[in-house]
């Protein structure tokens, strides 16, 4: 379909600019603003935030002619634009500062968006966003359309404008974080993977979370196709609403197939996505390099994006047949006396972890289950760990908590509860209760912060551990 697109670049003067967080975002929106001075950029302040302290980096930006203030929430003077890196909530008096000193303040993505709006694709949810991105990007630039991946997988979108070719996408995967600070964004194919609670901690409810994502829909017209899961009931009404404004939706569902003129499914075991009325006929979910229904879920989306933008069929099966998984996410990194072991860090949420239980056979899963806890509600966890496991070794802050649940859903099942403090005892006792034939699956359903920097740091230290027991990689 041919579809009308807004001119290449802004050359709108943007005048005195803030700039929150002295992150990667941060540093990778100053780097643009200085390229823009003084044309049409006039001033601009980094604020680091209270906990900040000056680096080499700001003295670079003083250097620059850049303004930095350290080790404060309080915004002075007047702006005419803030930009908010993505982990500042909108609840902090470090955003509210910033809101109140600026005539317009938007996330990073929007501002990359309104300086380079032509050829975005948006991808959001609970689970899934990096992994979809990624192949997404991988299947367009397998087909000839050149396609980069930005946003939340930590490519710095505005960084990448100076240097973007005209027929250049933007595959950008967008948090719940970035779509709230989102106001004109508008993707010529936007995505909707899953919405299930999680960073409720961030947002407050699961309708306000909701609506952050559903953002990403807002501007969309009848040119534009909207890609939706249907497999959940937050998703589904989204898809409804959608609909009753007259888009184009493609309903995705690895459960069902969906009647509707534009839909991507899996039909007698293969990939099908029908755009517009027309069919597709792709891979087998069993040739897909991915394992698990989930991210056969996480293929029909891409498919659909790259379909809908000219992509070939045959480049769609190929590429679903060789991406290579990703680390930290059900990935495979060892076998040592028959046992697997498989790192998927990545899960700190529940649902993740249910998809991780359910890509490998019943009984036959130890699973590592802790870290910092988030409060999250345990009982639907708890039922699928006494359903689908061998053994659970509970450890780190939620450590308890997390035993406790799975005690009280097991009752009298005979399944395996342990706790330990730390990640690298509850390795060792995995080891030690794994059988021949088992699987010791970290997907730990918390974040890392009690015990690592990081997911990535958390899940090296797995690969580590699995390492010095003299495991052997495995061929696939
Ligand atoms: P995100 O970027 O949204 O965090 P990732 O692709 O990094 O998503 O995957 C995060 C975790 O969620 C991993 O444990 C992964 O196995 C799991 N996952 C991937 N795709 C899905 C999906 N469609 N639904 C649920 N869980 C998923």
């Amino acid at each position: 379909m041919e579809c009308v697109m807004p001119s290449m670049a802004n050359s709108q003067p943007l005048g005195k600019v803030c700039v929150l967080g002295l992150g990667r975002t941060g540093f990778g929106v100053v780097e643009y603003l200085i390229q823009h001075m003084p044309d049409r950029v006039e001033s601009i302040h980094l604020y680091g935030g209270a906990r900040s302290v000056p680096n080499e980096q700001t003295a670079r930006f003083e250097g620059q002619g850049v303004h930095v203030t350290c080790g404060t929430d309080e915004i002075e003077g007047e702006y005419d634009l803030a930009i908010v890196s993505p982990g500042i909530p909108p609840r902090s008096a470090f955003f509210l500062s910033a809101k109140a000193h600026a005539k317009d303040l938007v996330g990073e993505p929007e501002f990359a968006w309104r300086e380079s709006p032509n050829r975005w694709v948006g991808i959001t949810g609970t689970n899934g966003k990096t992994t979809s991105t990624l192949l997404t990007a991988e299947i367009m630039n397998t087909g000839g359309v050149k396609a980069e991946a930005v946003g939340n997988i930590g490519v710095v979108a505005t960084g990448e404008i100076a240097d973007r070719p005209e027929d250049m996408w933007f595959v950008a995967e967008l948090s719940s974080f970035q779509l709230a600070t989102s106001l004109q964004l508008h993707p010529r194919v936007a995505c909707l993977l899953n919405l299930t609670p999680d960073h409720i901690e961030w947002h407050g409810t699961l309708e306000e979370y909701a609506e952050a994502k559903g953002q990403m829909f807002r501007n969309l017209d009848d040119e534009d196709l909207a890609v939706v899961s249907v497999d959940d009931s937050w998703c589904r009404k989204v898809a409804d609403k959608l609909e009753a404004r007259g888009l184009r939706v493609c309903r995705v569902s690895v459960h069902g197939v969906p009647e509707s003129y534009s839909a991507a499914f899996v039909r007698k075991g293969r990939l099908v996505v029908r755009l517009d009325g027309k069919e597709h006929k792709l891979v087998l979910g069993e040739s897909l390099s991915l394992e698990g229904a989930h991210n056969m879920f996480n293929a029909l989306v891409a498919s659909a994006v790259a379909l809908e933008l000219g992509v070939t069929v045959e480049a769609v099966c190929h590429a679903l047949m060789t991406f290579a998984p990703l680390e930290h996410r059900i990935e495979p990194c060892g076998t040592w006396q028959d046992v697997r072991f498989i790192n998927d860090s990545k899960a700190t949420n529940v649902d993740s972890v249910e998809k991780a239980l359910a890509s490998f056979s019943p009984g036959k899963i130890v699973v590592l289950l802790g870290g910092h806890d988030k409060g999250t509600e345990l009982d639907s966890l708890a039922h699928e760990v006494s359903a689908r496991c061998y053994a659970a070794v509970c450890y780190g802050e939620a450590g308890a908590r997390i035993a406790e649940a799975i005690r009280e859903a097991d009752a009298n099942m005979g399944l395996t509860v342990v706790e330990e403090p730390h990640m690298a005892e509850a390795f060792s006792r995995a080891v030690e209760l794994a059988r021949p034939g088992d699987v010791v699956l970290l997907s730990p359903a918390c974040s890392s912060f009690d015990e690592f920097g990081s997911f990535q740091e958390r899940g090296n230290a797995f690969k580590d551990l699995v390492k010095e027991l003299g495991a052997l990689k495995e061929a696939k």
